[in-house]
């Protein structure tokens, strides 16, 4: 790969650098290849580099990227690894495009080929659990790159269920799997997403539990996994086969939540 930065990476402080280190997280200098629109809210970056040895997300797993903001200055992002392909070293970041002004959407917007960006990663304990008997999914347009990770690593004939919230139907998407799926979309009719979602609540609320051990995967917005979660454990559902983590909220600036028994 020839190596031909348009926009080299700022230099990260060296304390984020010793952070990530001290976390046992791979640092990785990407390059873009390219972006495009994949929906109208939603923008791939694909990204590329010499050397990707050791680069092994498993399907659902992000990466910390540090993204300049208008000054320059880099903060952390997660972004799920929605797809990688090792044989052409091709990495694809799918970005919700909730604004065009933070520095996300202004990397998915604007990078051009051959800009760079530091990665840290992958991680997260948001896989898959492998002795499920069925799965189900719920979130927002962000955990989409995450659900459609996990499902695309089922086998042929595995039961899963999504139930995804997004801005519109234009922005519905396709899984490349054989499992036995089932995504029912529920859009917003154009308006922005909102904290506490009432409809992925209700969804929760609503859902029987089919027999068999079920595990329930709930990724969006702080609030609504939290509502989410709390439903379900007062329903007596096994906390045990929940994985629920805000991926945003309000006011927050990168970074995750925690949603368990004490947040
Ligand atoms: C493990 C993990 C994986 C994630 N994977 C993805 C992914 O694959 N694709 C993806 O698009 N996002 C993903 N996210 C969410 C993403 O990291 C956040 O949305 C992030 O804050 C976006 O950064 P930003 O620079 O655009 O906005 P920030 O500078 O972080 O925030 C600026 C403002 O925008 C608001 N905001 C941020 N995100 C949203 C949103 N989605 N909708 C409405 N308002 C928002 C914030 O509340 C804040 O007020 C993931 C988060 C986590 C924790």
């Amino acid at each position: 790969m020839s190596i031909q930065t348009q926009t080299p990476a700022p230099a990260p402080a060296m304390d984020i650098r010793e952070l990530m280190r001290r976390r046992g997280l791979k640092e990785w200098r990407l390059e873009v290849t390219r972006t495009s629109e994949l929906t109208p809210r939603m923008r791939r970056v694909t990204l590329t580099a010499d050397d990707l040895e050791g680069f092994e997300p498993k399907g659902g797993q992000d990466v910390v990227l540090m993204l300049p903001d208008t000054e320059g200055a880099l903060g952390r992002r997660h972004y799920t690894v929605r797809s990688y392909d090792p044989a052409r070293r091709l990495i694809a970041i799918d970005v919700v495009m909730h604004g065009d002004s933070t520095p996300a959407t202004r990397w998915a917007l604007g990078s051009l080929p051959g800009d760079e960006v530091l990665a840290f990663g992958p991680r997260g304990r948001n896989v898959l659990n492998p002795g499920a008997d069925w799965r189900l999914f719920v979130g927002d347009e962000t955990a989409i790159p995450g659900f459609f990770g996990m499902i695309e690593t089922l086998p042929r004939d595995a039961k899963a269920r999504a139930i995804i919230e997004i801005q519109s139907d234009a922005d519905r998407q396709t899984a490349a799997t054989e499992a036995d799926l089932q995504i029912e979309w529920l859009s917003r009719n154009g308006a922005r997403a909102q904290p506490s979602s009432p409809r992925l609540i209700e969804a929760i609320a609503s859902f029987q539990p089919p027999p068999g051990a079920g595990h329930i995967y709930l990724l969006g917005e702080t609030s609504t996994v939290r509502a989410q979660r709390q439903s379900l454990v007062a329903r007596g559902f096994p906390k045990a086969n929940i994985f629920a983590e805000g991926y945003w909220r309000p006011d927050r600036i990168g970074g995750h939540d925690h949603v368990d028994d004490n947040h």
